[in-house]
């Protein structure tokens, strides 16, 4: 199964994308952890993509093929993957479709996580409160909300208009939205549709 989980800054997908990864036995690729580890690091990159991330903004679409192309290289991923947090801009929506096509790989499924706006901002309250991510402060959700609507709407909206796109409701239990992401996959609907 690969798979692309969409959803805006604290809709969820991270916790869902963990989720799933034990019920459909393939990785979570998150790129935004991928760069917490370079930052973490502290390698070159990690500096360069802090700054980036404590504004609120989205690094380069350069960067993050790179860093995506090498983690897409890893042996794990040869059933599939659970991607989280990429494409976020039109050129990576792009750039993943080529690369996909290159390694023979077609996403089986794109799924949006839709989640009003009031609960998204109590939810990374809630998060910068227990984890500190310094992108999680308000002002920098603020921003990041301002960034996924302006560049990340379009990359729903062109998996909308392409017929690829499934969307469910991200509010409820970890297991109620886990069964709705569930529920609209091509290869556990079925299973789905009689448990
Ligand atoms: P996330 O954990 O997915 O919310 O990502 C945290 C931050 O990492 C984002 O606000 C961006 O600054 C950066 N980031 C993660 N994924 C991407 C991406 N695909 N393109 C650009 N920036 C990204």
């Amino acid at each position: 199964m690969r798979l692309v989980l969409i959803g805006a800054p604290g809709s969820g997908k991270g916790t869902q994308a963990n989720r799933l990864e034990s019920e459909l036995a393939v990785p979570h690729i998150s790129t935004g952890d991928l760069l917490r580890a370079a930052v973490k690091a502290d390698t070159p990159l990690g500096q360069k993509a802090k700054k980036v991330m404590d504004a609120g903004q989205l690094v380069s679409d350069d960067i993050m093929l790179d860093i995506l192309e090498e983690r897409l290289g890893a042996g794990d991923v040869a059933n599939g993957f659970i991607l989280d947090g990429y494409p976020r801009t039109l050129a990576q929506a792009d750039a993943l479709k080529s690369l996909l096509q290159r390694l023979q790989q077609p996403l089986d499924a794109v799924v949006e996580m839709q989640v009003p706006h009031e609960a998204i901002v109590a939810r990374t309250r809630k998060r910068f409160e227990a984890e500190g991510r310094s992108d999680d402060n308000p002002d920098t959700v603020r921003k990041r909300l301002d960034v996924f609507a302006e560049q990340t709407a379009p990359v729903v909206d062109f998996y909308r208009q392409r017929g690829e796109l499934e969307t469910v409701d991200g509010v409820g239990t970890l297991s109620e939205v886990c069964g709705r992401i569930l529920a609209v996959l091509p290869s556990t609907r079925n299973n789905k549709a009689t448990a």
